[in-house]
């Protein structure tokens, strides 16, 4: 039986809460005829290197180097394994989702935080030297500066102080993080929006002249490499105005934390529940082969989570910080990242409410026959969060845009949350083993919709001595025949 048949055989019941669903509705309505939400927008790190943007977009075509794709993988591989200490850290919590200038009134902008720490927004960089203090940064790292003081403005709760925090690429990883004090938020707002202006006026007149230079020109850019920018004539862009808006300091108290978060976790591999329901595509992202599936996101899609996600915040379910480190603190495998969305759910027999873990799903369901029960995978991610925390109930709150933006809430129940973790601690017991032996045979294969239409660059591996990917090749089918 495939992973989702199996997870999803674990449900008791998944009902359609009724109420919940109308109110959404009603609140997305209402909120969509408030806001006009732009059909274009740009991504914050953007507006924090606009000419690399202008460039990127006007010549797609051209690929990255070797080097700047190898720096992108060794990147995207630190940060997996960072991602275990931040997790430990005792006041994580992880607000996954788009932060979309829109509900702030900087409407044509989006971005993702890293983490959450606290009431702090923490983005986290690798380097190949540490920046020694506030001048290395805004002389060397401004567009990553500016990409969290953009964040603090498009988060609702505009947090104070924020982290940045830089690991050294190579071994022993040693890291150094500084606090980023908000003391002028007005003036990074009009930066932002000063920016955004500048990225419309230099697209619709063909010049980038207006966007300074690309803030990789020193440290390696394909389009500088290829000589295709107009870099070398333009000035670094101003960071006058964020110096008067911010405060940095080196904060030795978060370092040493991250260093002993660091230290207690020797192998510092954690997996996401992508991972557990598809372990070869787990392995690999773990042998750094790319994955193109992994990066690529539907604006469209992004923009209805977004509005989703922030209606359901608005109905006054949320837990309180202190109720939510709670609730973390009962995580009960730690090589499983979950980013953590949690709500207070009502119902006659608990009259404080129940803390729940809660999905927001995007589904592309066109028949309402079928829009009555969420879908076996997200029934799986769910049934994994649930068992990780030892709950027995969440949510899934799908909106079907297909169906005229219908929205259901989904309270779940289910049976065996033991068997679940149990399940899942196999997969990734198997996962670990397979990354160290290099054998890919321990692994069962994908879901089919996973294959990225047969283009997984390990297709030809997982089908070859009878593995039997999730797509079978020709080759493999042929092997089978013989058999
Ligand atoms: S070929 Fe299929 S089973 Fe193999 S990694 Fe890719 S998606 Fe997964």
């Amino acid at each position: 039986m495939s992973i989702l048949r199996n997870i999803s055989s674990f449900v008791k019941d998944a009902r359609v809460e009724e109420s919940l669903s109308a109110i959404l509705k009603q609140k997305l309505k209402a909120e969509k005829g408030l806001r006009a939400i732009p059909k274009n927008y740009f991504y914050v790190t953007h507006a924090a290197n606009p000419a690399k943007f202008y460039w990127e977009q006007k010549h797609s075509q051209v690929e990255k180097t070797d080097k700047v794709n190898r720096k992108l993988l060794l990147g995207k591989r630190l940060e997996r394994i960072a991602n275990s200490w931040f997790r430990s850290l005792p006041d994580f919590s992880v607000e996954e989702g788009v932060l979309d200038g829109v509900w702030v009134d900087i409407p044509g902008v989006r971005g993702s935080v890293d983490y959450r720490i606290g009431e702090s927004i923490v983005e986290f960089k690798t380097k190949d030297a540490l920046p020694e203090g506030a001048e290395t940064i805004l002389e060397k790292y401004p567009q990553d500066l500016e990409q969290l003081c953009f964040y603090s403005i498009l988060h609702p709760d505009n947090p104070k102080e924020n982290y940045l925090v830089f690991m050294n690429n190579t071994k022993p990883y040693q890291l150094r993080a500084f606090k980023i004090t908000i003391l002028d938020h007005g003036r990074i707002k009009t930066l932002l929006k000063g920016r955004l202006g500048l990225l419309k006026k230099a697209i619709a007149e063909d010049n980038s002249s207006m966007l300074g230079r690309c803030r990789y020109y020193e440290s390696g850019c394909e389009y500088c490499d290829e000589g295709i920018c107009e870099c070398s004539k333009r000035e670094p862009l101003s960071t006058d105005s964020l110096r008067k808006a911010v405060e940095i300091s080196f904060d030795e108290k978060f370092t040493s934390e991250l260093e002993k978060a660091k230290n207690a976790q020797k192998d510092g591999s954690t997996f996401s529940i992508r991972d557990v329901i598809a372990p070869r595509k787990a392995y690999l992202a773990h042998k750094d082969l790319e994955d193109s599936s992994n990066w690529t996101s539907d604006p469209r899609k992004e923009e209805y989570l977004a509005s989703l996600g922030n209606v359901i915040r608005k109905l006054s379910l949320n837990p309180t910080n202190e109720e939510i480190r709670e609730v973390a603190g009962q995580m009960k495998e730690k090589r499983l990242r979950i980013p953590q969305k949690w709500m207070k759910l009502k119902s006659s027999g608990k009259e404080n409410g129940e803390i729940v873990p809660y999905l927001v799903k995007v589904s592309s369901v066109k028949d309402k026959k079928q829009a009555t029960r969420p879908g076996d995978y997200h029934l799986t991610e769910l049934a994994i969060t649930c068992a990780a925390y030892g709950k027995s109930r969440g949510m899934i709150f799908a909106i079907y845009p297909e169906m005229g933006d219908s929205i259901r809430a989904y309270e779940v129940t289910f049976n065996n949350i033991n068997g679940v973790l149990k399940y899942a601690r196999s997969i990734l017991d198997s996962l670990e083993k397979a990354i160290k032996t290099e054998d890919l045979s321990l692994l069962h294969p994908c879901p089919q919709f996973m294959s990225d239409g047969g283009k997984c660059p390990l297709l030809e591996q997982c089908s070859k001595d009878l593995l039997r990917g999730c797509v079978a090749t020709e080759s493999a089918i042929a092997d089978l025949q013989a058999t």
